[in-house]
């Protein structure tokens, strides 16, 4: 049986210290000069995570005040 592709069981979010760690490393990013999210993704990719396209919204409030940085980032 084939798991339908919006599961996200066994699946983790990152800890909300590994998102402000995330967002120190964006805004470093931006005074490089890439820019918030090269330095965002780029850490959290650094950690194992990746950007699940396909997966519903992991927002706490699902969305409803925008999506944060880190919606839909996970790891197996
Ligand atoms: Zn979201």
């Amino acid at each position: 049986m084939v798991a339908p592709s919006t599961e996200t069981t066994g699946y983790s979010v990152p800890t909300h210290e590994e998102v402000l760690a995330a967002i120190r490393a964006g805004y470093r990013a931006i005074d490089d000069g890439y820019g918030f999210y090269p330095g965002f993704n780029g850490w959290l990719e650094s950690l194992g995570y990746t950007r699940r396209e396909d997966v519903d919204c992991t927002c706490p409030d699902r969305g409803y005040r925008g999506h944060l940085p880190e919606c839909r980032w996970m790891r197996p």
